[in-house]
């Protein structure tokens, strides 16, 4: 997603011999259900101009050496991913923020929280504009290091900041779509553009599933998963809204692995119920891909 990216590398320097000998974890035996969806995964195309791959050479990243990588697991005091709306939201966008919450609660099978919205006031005079489009934008790093950075609601192990305004990351940028912080767990994003102005119940289900997408990939971040460069799937890195609107809502079967192996969910169970929400909110690019891995698991 076009986000500045906040991406703090841990450089891993253990002086400690003990660590050394550790043998290291042995990378698991790939399971029968990524074989299978494997079929399904529709190999990236060559980008071209625009395309976030055309203007950032990313090299991907392996299931080996996401497992190898340190990245958070679930743990009983850490488990419950966490979203906090910043603004006042109509009717339909509370009725937006509530499907993200379900939705997530099953890409990633884990409990799922909104907390009370919280005001724009929170934000002072100092970081807010009006920006050059007449509308008025919030400082996405005052939201994140300011609001979010501090809060610790119980059991989080993910935080995610929901802004009804536009954001900016400095005085020379137009806009952002989000800014996170990995190291944290905590992302904040704006709904703003999403909704081409106005959010009617003709565009509700695009404006849906972009949030849908950009939400699952941030909270993705969070758990580890690099960009994928290989096939189709919502960790590929995007550029624009309109390459965000042609991405896929489904993640690889590399991905999916990557992701098993760090929450251990039941892959058959969260794929019935991800094709069921699909169906039930009418989203029928997601249910066709949905339907498409449950043929090749029978
Ligand atoms: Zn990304
Ligand atoms: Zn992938």
């Amino acid at each position: 997603m076009k986000i500045i990216i906040i991406f703090l590398l841990t450089i891993f320097c253990s002086c400690n011999k003990e660590k050394a000998k550790e043998t290291p974890k042995e990378i698991p035996k790939e399971a029968p259900y990524f074989q299978q969806i494997k079929s399904n995964d529709v190999k990236l195309g060559e980008p071209v101009y625009g395309d976030w791959l055309f203007s950032h050479k990313e090299k991907g990243q392996t299931f080996e050496q996401y497992f190898r990588s340190k990245h958070i697991i679930p743990t009983k005091d850490s488990n419950v991913i966490y979203i906090r709306p910043i603004g006042s939201f109509n009717a339909l966008q509370k009725k937006q923020i509530e499907l993200l919450n379900e939705y997530l609660s099953i890409f990633f099978q884990l409990e799922t929280k909104t907390l009370e919205s919280v005001s724009n006031n929170i934000v002072p005079a100092s970081a807010r504009r009006i920006g050059n489009e007449g509308n008025e934008q919030l400082l996405a790093g005052y939201l994140l290091d300011s609001v979010l950075k501090k809060e610790k609601p119980l059991n989080r192990i993910a935080l995610m900041g929901l802004s009804e305004l536009d954001l900016f990351p400095q005085p020379s940028w137009n806009y952002v779509f989000g800014l996170a912080s990995y190291q944290n767990k905590v992302g904040v994003s704006s709904i703003y553009r999403f909704q081409d102005n106005k959010l009617t119940s003709e565009n509700f289900n695009l404006c849906l599933s972009r949030i849908l997408k950009t939400s699952s990939h941030e909270i993705g971040h969070m758990f580890g998963l690099h960009h994928c460069t290989t096939a189709d799937c919502v960790m590929n890195g995007t550029n624009s809204l309109s390459e965000t609107d042609k991405s896929s809502i489904r993640l690889c079967a590399v991905c999916q692995r990557k992701l098993n192996s760090c929450i251990q969910y039941d892959n058959k169970k969260r794929l019935t119920a991800l094709e069921k929400y699909f169906e039930r909110n009418n989203l029928t690019d997601g249910l066709d891909l949905m339907k498409k891995d449950i043929v090749v698991i029978q």
